[in-house]
């Protein structure tokens, strides 16, 4: 899990993170760069990064299906197997994986 920092846009993971007083939450998750304390994104609950991510990957379930709907129908068109649009599919799909990691939560400092 990464984080981005919203002041310096210093991104880091939990390991990383500043912490001065793990039972004060104003104090347990800083940005090492610039040292200012900020709001854990993953505490925020639906409407912020999570919910973020939850629509996010809706989206993308919404488009699989999609994909999957255009390849059935192509295969009853063109009569190729689904083989041949699933194998370059696959290709696509794990280059872009490999290309694109998992973005860095945003966090935001307290004074925001
Ligand atoms: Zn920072």
């Amino acid at each position: 899990m990464k984080f981005q920092c919203a002041k310096c846009s210093h991104i880091f993971t939990e390991r990383t993170a500043i912490c001065e007083d793990w039972r004060i939450k104003e104090k347990s998750f800083g940005c090492p760069s610039c040292k200012i304390f900020l709001r854990d994104p993953r505490k925020q609950g639906v409407g912020s990064a999570l919910g973020g991510m939850a629509i996010n990957q809706a989206v993308a379930l919404i488009f699989v299906f999609l994909v999957f709907g255009v390849i059935w129908k192509l295969e009853e068109f063109t009569g190729v197997s689904q083989i041949y649009f699933y194998v370059p599919l696959l290709i696509v799909a794990g280059w872009y994986i490999y290309k694109n990691p998992a973005k860095p939560l945003m966090a935001k400092p307290y004074s925001d």
